[in-house]
């Protein structure tokens, strides 16, 4: 195991009803809220006017831009925050799930330290603009996913250029506060809890998969989120307010990204950026249903290059029997995550996701531009296995 630290600054308030302290926690961040949120589901609920009344109660003002779209994009977050600035608002809500989370902490970097948000995304090309000051952020996920509560990092698509790429700051993006209340989860539709589910599944297996092989407890945190998931998605799917599951579920979100499972290995994170490229193209997929699609057919590859951990995560997970010859124990994996797939309504490879074949090779280049080929993939050709893989050939 590898040396770490662990300083999670986050305030995380947890549980079901939580979000009638959020008035309360932002008198302490500012007088003047900037609300970031998306177009509709927290006006429809209701959440986005109960926020505002718990402000008001506590003598805090509030503005809100509800423009934030799925893989939210740079010029909105700019737009953000140029109304942010316009409105002297000194701090940042994000309401929402992972992509009004994530731009909320876009806007906080572009409300203080200026410019636009594509100057602080380094690439392989391009040198990242230092973040001076950070607004304050408080994060209410809507929805249980990426974890962006917990996390300092934010992911975001420049629009111009089909760039998804994430800006990870420890020294300056996390939240002050996270209100973690699960109850605003019981109205997501069955396929945004879903594709939620497998994202946060993804947050421990990809360092799982491909870290060091003596972190036995973090191993057994990851499997534990990930079966907390999997029992889970099933009561959830069938009965959507029901409180245990959602809180449940929420938690592993919370947990999964809070810095704790994946210390002290260091794994590579390949299903993510591949993802990021899928998506980077196709604004109409969503990041979990991105992950779905490639998982299977990653576990396949991994079967070969790291056949211990494929192995033990189909003991573990899929009760494969151990002696089982090492072929068929990936196999178990890999088809036991397909079926889980299927099982909560999401497509299980790329086809079916709504990706074309004619577009693979764009892919693998935007994955190269923005990432550069993970080590554990090793080059194009094998990347291209990989995502021929996954789309079904
Ligand atoms: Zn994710």
């Amino acid at each position: 195991m590898k040396e770490f630290i662990i300083y999670n600054p986050v305030k995380i308030i947890f549980g079901w009803g939580v979000l009638e302290n959020c008035g309360k926690e932002a008198k302490n961040l500012g007088k003047k809220a900037l609300i970031i949120t998306g177009k509709n589901s927290t006006k429809k609920t209701g959440v986005l006017d109960r926020v505002i009344e718990l402000l008001k109660n506590n003598d805090v003002q509030s503005v809100v831009y509800s423009n934030i779209t799925p893989n939210p994009k740079t010029d909105e977050v700019d737009e953000a925050a140029n109304l942010g600035i316009k409105e002297n608002c000194d701090f940042v809500i994000g309401l929402g799930g992972g992509s009004a989370m994530d731009a909320a902490k876009g806007v906080a970097i572009v409300l203080k330290s200026g410019g636009n948000l594509w100057d602080y995304v380094a690439l392989p090309s391009k040198k990242a603009k230092q973040i001076g000051e950070v607004a304050s952020v408080m994060l209410i996920p809507t929805l249980a996913a990426t974890g962006s509560e917990s996390n300092p990092a934010a992911v975001f698509t420049n629009k111009e250029t089909q760039q998804k790429a994430a800006i990870y700051n420890p020294a300056k993006l996390y939240p002050k506060v996270s209100i973690v209340d699960p109850s605003l989860t019981v109205t997501v539709p069955k396929r945004q809890t879903a594709e939620g589910i497998i994202d946060i599944i993804m947050h421990v297996l990809e360092e799982y998969l491909t870290g060091e092989n003596d972190c036995d407890l973090q191993d057994r945190i990851t499997e534990g989120i990930i079966l907390t998931c999997i029992e889970n998605a099933e009561k959830v799917l069938q009965k959507p307010d029901d409180k245990n599951a959602r809180t449940n579920i929420s938690l592993a979100s919370t947990i999964a990204l809070c810095g704790l499972p994946n210390s002290g290995r260091s794994g590579s994170w390949v299903v993510h950026p591949i993802e990021h490229a899928i998506t980077g193209i196709y604004d109409n997929i969503a990041h979990g249903s991105g992950i779905a699609a490639v998982l299977p057919a990653y576990l396949r590859f991994l079967g070969r290059k790291k056949p211990d951990k494929v192995k033990q995560l189909a003991i573990r997970i899929f009760d494969a029997d151990e002696y089982t010859d090492e072929e068929e124990l990936t196999e178990v994996c890999a088809k036991g995550f397909e079926d889980f797939i299927s099982s909560i309504g999401l497509a299980n490879d790329l086809k079916d996701a709504g990706v074309e074949k004619a577009k693979l090779t764009k892919i693998a280049d935007k994955l190269i531009e923005v990432s550069g080929i993970p080590d554990i993939i090793g080059n194009k050709d094998a990347l291209m296995g990989i995502l021929k893989d996954a789309f079904g050939e």
